[in-house]
């Protein structure tokens, strides 16, 4: 099957959904200061016309509780991203379905009632990426690298395209086998070159390549037709994407996925589709 949608739904259905609109958001993490959601959100936001500022908030794990009970008051919505996406899922009082799955939570809102609910719309954004790096066309074999949040994402979205299944490989075994038995389509693979044998679809999920040009692997073991989805994102694309594509490969770094996951939490807060475009010149153009 093609690499679907997953994760969707509309805001009626989920848990909080009526909630009012967040007239306050942030990006929870540690550190945030490279991040590009900022940027991209308020991009969004002022497109939309919607008066509510969207700023990264540098939250060491020591004081995570504390800011989450000030977010709590205030009634904010926001992101989370590393190293907070599991305790932030710990202590939701709701968790969407695709969330409860995943084990991690990228989306946070509150609810009429006070209640913290959390969703995972990374999910989303590898679904719609990998969609457009593929083309639609059908993908049944999946090598995935890396065994964290964003690798449970990818493995919830490719349980969803029907028959696909997943080689798993990480730098460490326990991680890879507790991913493989949750999640049905995916097996451990006993090393890389065996992951990528027959793949027809590579997704980089580690942070190897964010700081400087290493690359997780070499393309030149990558099957001819294959295409490589690289999750992490650098301005001029990863040091991956850029052999790939000099060997022949279609590839596509992480920019995509933060746009197509901001995108999917941009209507979960307000109910409505943000400006894409802008989203995408807000992350792509180097401007503040
Ligand atoms: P995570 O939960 O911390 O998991 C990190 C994974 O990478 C683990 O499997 C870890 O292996 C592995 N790893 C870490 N350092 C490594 C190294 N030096 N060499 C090989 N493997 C290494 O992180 P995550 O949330 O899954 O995020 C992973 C990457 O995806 C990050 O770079 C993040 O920025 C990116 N991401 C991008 C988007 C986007 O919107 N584009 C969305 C989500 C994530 P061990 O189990 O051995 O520690």
């Amino acid at each position: 099957m093609s690499a679907g949608g997953a994760g969707g739904g509309s805001l009626a259905d989920l848990p909080g959904g009526s909630a009012p609109w967040p007239r306050q958001l942030v990006l929870l993490g540690h550190p945030v200061a490279q991040s590009l959601s900022p940027r991209m959100h308020g991009a969004a936001l002022r497109a939309a016309g919607i008066d509510a500022p969207y700023e990264a908030l540098d939250v060491p794990p020591a004081t995570l509780a504390d800011a989450l009970a000030r977010l709590g008051a205030a009634r904010a919505g926001g992101n989370v991203t590393i190293p907070h996406k599991r305790t932030v899922w710990e202590r939701c009082d709701v968790r969407t379905a695709t969330a409860a799955a995943v084990g991690a939570v990228n989306t946070f809102w509150h609810a009429s009632d006070g209640a913290l609910v959390g969703d995972n719309t990374d999910v989303d954004g590898i679904a719609a990426a990998a969609r457009a790096l593929t083309r639609e066309r059908p993908v049944r074999r999946v090598t995935l690298i890396g065994a964290g949040g964003s690798a449970a994402a990818a493995a919830f979205a490719i349980g969803t395209w029907g028959g696909a299944t997943v080689a798993l490989w990480n730098r460490s075994v326990p991680p890879a086998q507790a991913l493989a038995q949750r999640f049905a389509c995916v097996r451990v693979a006993k090393d890389l070159p065996s992951a990528l044998e027959g793949t027809q679809l590579v997704i980089h999920a580690t942070p190897v390549g964010m700081r400087d040009d290493e690359v997780p692997f070499d393309v030149a073991a990558l099957p001819p037709g294959s295409a490589v989805l690289d999750l992490v994102y650098r301005i001029g694309a990863t040091a991956l994407v850029r052999s790939a594509r000099a060997a022949g490969h279609e590839a596509a770094d992480g920019t995509g996925v933060l746009v197509e996951q901001g995108a999917a939490a941009f209507r979960r807060w307000f109910g409505t589709e943000p400006d894409r475009a802008a989203m995408w010149r807000a992350v792509t153009s180097g401007a503040p």
